[in-house]
């Protein structure tokens, strides 16, 4: 989707720092890293929240990138986060996981 910042990354028009990427899906880090280890999973296909996402092989292809990119990190604890919404947080419209780790995470967060 034109003017999309994610959309952008996904087509490499702009430059990240790559984590992982497969046919569906893209991880880079985040810009403004909220823990030691911030990187953020997203679909090639644009949309815009998990409202609008509806097709089941885009969601697993989340979570299994979601699971290659800790497996790359040799990470196992960490916190997954999707903040869908802008009562919820979410500031860019293209539906993103979190995955935060490499600092004392507490729950409930605060
Ligand atoms: P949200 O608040 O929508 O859940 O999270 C958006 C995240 O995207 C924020 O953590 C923010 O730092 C990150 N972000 C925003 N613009 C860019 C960008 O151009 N490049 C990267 N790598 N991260 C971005
Ligand atoms: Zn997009």
């Amino acid at each position: 989707m034109e003017n999309c910042i994610f959309c952008k990354i996904a087509n490499k028009e702009i430059p990240s720092n790559l984590v992982y990427e497969d046919d569906y899906t893209v991880a880079f880090n985040d810009l403004n890293p909220q823990a030691p280890v911030h990187v953020l999973v997203i679909p090639k296909q644009h949309y815009s929240s998990l409202n609008e996402l509806d097709d089941a092989n885009v969601m697993s292809a989340l979570l299994n990138a979601v699971k290659e990119v800790t497996k790359k990190l040799k990470i196992t604890d960490y916190r997954t986060v999707i903040n869908t919404g802008k009562g919820a947080g979410q500031e860019v419209f293209h539906i993103h996981l979190h995955i935060l780790a490499g600092r004392p995470l507490k729950w409930p967060p605060g």
